[in-house]
């Protein structure tokens, strides 16, 4: 059975060239560009197998022993094995892995706990915070009363008093920690003081930093939170999905809050790659992984900063940073066609108490969760930073043709897909 007949990569090239050139496009992208947007990850062939399978198939509503359909009891095997790993990797009571995508896992979570109208408070979008944590576009600051909090000016981190002092004002039903963009270490038992004391609560996102948690590298949400929300695809390298951990008194709450409630039939193709994914995350390898990904982006922080860049907050305890480009005179806009035109992939991002608006922006962000999957450790990522920054100073045709080559030697040996040609 190594080689069934259902995964024939042959059989799309026959029957949509079309789509199977495209596909193959973006592989050869992978392979050729530095990737650093925070964001992403670069999942394994065997997540990437177990998302290609006939599990795609099965409607499997309801939860494992409990289904609305008949014949779910391989996929009850296959999602009681992605709930128990989950388990085990964060220590939770509770997991649910079916939510789709990280904003259906909020705003499930959120509908556990609040009715439209209620008060909630997250981190401002401006300041680092997520769409979902309030923003006016989204579904949250819509049905929701949002109250924010922001990062200090002084040092851009996170200002615990204020936190206390607006939930102390405002009473929220639901305090909100994580972020997009926030390159510090949050403090989680802070928070949960700051819940219980207004009676709120407390909900993580942890969508970008649960594979450092997963790998030892960044302290465990779940131990302080009642619900932890979090993706699979970005650091946790999983398969593009997100799933819910919550202490036991708010299991059912949370189960039935993502079906019937926001969801429909659970993607069983995604949950079994999730599966895969997590006992990647438990072995020795993986923690290895978090550790590099947390030392490569202190490497990229340090060397930016050494070439004149200022570094949000002045550095990061995680795998990404915010890098503001004022001292080189760009905006994020310009800053990122200018490393896309070399190869080097990030996005422009607004910093704290950003002048210029959303769109254009005075900041990248930057990550390294990627380009470590890709092999690098922190002498590569040196010299990418020291890419990075020449081509930000010098918009020459010779300095982007050499960047360029540069880019493209490292690719060469650093890439998620060596076995493509
Ligand atoms: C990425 C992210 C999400 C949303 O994930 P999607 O899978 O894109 O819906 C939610 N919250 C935070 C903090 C994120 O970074």
């Amino acid at each position: 059975m190594s080689n069934p007949g259902w995964s024939d990569w042959a059989a799309v090239e026959k029957i949509d060239p079309e789509l199977a050139d495209a596909v193959m496009d973006e592989v050869h992208r992978e392979n050729s560009k530095i990737e650093l947007i925070a964001s992403e990850n670069f999942s394994s062939p065997a997540v990437l197998a177990a998302l290609g399978t006939p599990l795609t198939n099965k409607y499997a509503e309801g939860y494992p022993g409990k289904r609305y359909y008949g014949g779910c009891e391989h996929v009850d095997v296959a999602e009681n094995l992605a709930i128990e790993r989950a388990k085990a990797l964060f220590g939770a009571d509770h997991v649910n892995v079916q939510p789709h995508a990280g904003a259906q896992a909020n705003a499930a979570a959120f509908f556990a706990f609040l009715k439209p109208g209620d008060t909630f408070m997250g981190m401002d979008l401006a300041m680092g915070g997520h769409l979902t944590h309030g923003s006016r576009v989204n579904f949250t600051g819509k049905l929701f009363n949002v109250v924010s909090y922001g990062v200090r000016e002084s040092d851009e981190r996170i200002d615990l008093d204020e936190v206390r002092d607006i939930a102390r004002r405002e009473m929220p039903k639901m305090i909100v920690a994580g972020a997009t963009a926030y390159s510090r270490i949050w403090d989680f038992a802070a928070f949960r003081s700051i819940a219980d004391e207004v009676g709120a609560i407390f909900l993580v996102d942890a969508a970008h930093f649960i594979g450092l948690v997963a790998g030892g590298a960044h302290p465990n949400p779940v131990e302080h939170a009642d619900v932890v929300t979090c993706t699979t695809h970005k650091t946790l390298r999983g398969p593009r999905g997100a799933m819910i951990m919550c202490k036991e008194e708010h299991a059912s709450a949370i189960d039935k809050s993502v079906f019937p409630g926001w969801q429909g039939g659970p993607m069983m193709h995604s949950i079994a790659a999730k599966a895969v994914a997590f006992k990647e995350a438990a072995g020795e390898g993986f923690r290895a992984y978090a550790q590099q990904v947390v030392a490569n982006a202190r490497a990229m922080a340090d060397a930016l900063t050494e070439q004149g860049l200022r570094i949000v907050s002045g550095g990061t305890d995680n795998h990404l940073m915010l890098v503001d480009l004022r001292p080189v005179g760009l905006t994020g806009k310009e800053a990122e066609a200018r490393l896309d035109a070399v190869g080097i992939t990030v996005n422009k991002n607004a910093i704290p108490y950003d002048p210029e608006k959303p769109f254009i922006a005075s900041g990248l962000r930057v990550g390294t969760p990627a380009a470590t999957t890709a092999g690098m450790k922190e002498g590569e990522i040196r010299e990418v930073a020291r890419l990075i920054a020449r081509t930000l100073k010098d918009d020459s045709e010779v300095v982007r043709g050499e960047v360029s080559a540069q880019v493209k030697e490292l690719t060469n040996r650093f890439r998620p897909y060596p076995d493509v040609v």
